[in-house]
């Protein structure tokens, strides 16, 4: 699914298309299938990266089940 990051690199907002979203059980951070990949600085870590409020809503709804 496509989640929208904000890169805190070129401070850019993209939309992504990250596969499945799950949580991982250890960090309860997010799961991603696919890498995040900014369109100026190509690949980023969750780290590298910050979930818009539209990204938030969108995770939310693909985490609903899991
Ligand atoms: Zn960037």
């Amino acid at each position: 699914m496509e989640i929208n990051f904000e890169c805190k690199g070129c401070k850019r907002e993209f939309d992504c298309d990250v596969g499945q979203v799950g949580i991982n059980d250890k960090t309860m951070r997010p799961d991603f299938e696919k890498p995040i990949i900014c369109p100026q600085c190509g690949e980023r870590t969750m780290d590298e990266v910050l979930l818009t409020e539209l990204g938030q809503g969108q995770m939310t709804e693909a985490t609903w089940d899991a």
